[in-house]
C-alpha cells in the first residue's frame, strides 16, 4: 500500500515516521501489517508460528491506532519474521517429505 506525506505529497517509504523530503511527522506512516501474510502462513505453512505471525501483525494496526509508531514498526518487523520463519519449517517439512518419497 503507498501512502503520501500529507506536507509535500511525496510518496513515503516504508517504516518511515517523518518524511524524507520535508522532515514533516506522518500522520499515516506505510508501516505493512502483513496480516494477509500471516493468514497465509498460518493456513499454508505452519499453524503454531503462523499464529504468532497473526498475533504480532494485530498489534501493528492496535499501535498505530493509538500513534505508537515505533511499537507498530517492531510489530510489523516481528510479524515478517514469524511469516518467514513458518515458510522456512513448511519447506523443511516438504523436502524432508519428498526426500522420504524419493527413497522409497
Ligand atoms: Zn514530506
Amino acid at each position: 500500500m503507498k501512502t503520501f506525506c500529507q506536507g509535500c505529497g511525496q510518496e513515503t517509504k516504508k517504516y518511515e515516521i517523518n518524511c524524507a523530503h520535508c522532515g514533516v511527522k506522518l500522520n499515516v506512516p506505510n508501516i505493512p501489517s502483513y496480516t494477509k501474510a500471516s493468514i497465509v502462513a498460518m493456513i499454508l505453512f505452519f499453524l503454531p508460528t503462523g499464529l504468532v505471525a497473526l498475533i504480532s501483525s494485530l498489534q501493528v494496526n492496535n499501535k498505530i491506532k493509538e500513534g505508537n509508531f515505533e511499537e507498530a514498526i517492531k510489530y510489523s518487523k516481528r510479524a515478517l519474521l514469524w511469516c518467514w520463519i513458518s515458510f522456512g519449517i513448511a519447506a523443511i517439512l516438504l523436502i524432508s517429505y519428498a526426500l522420504r518419497f524419493i527413497n522409497q
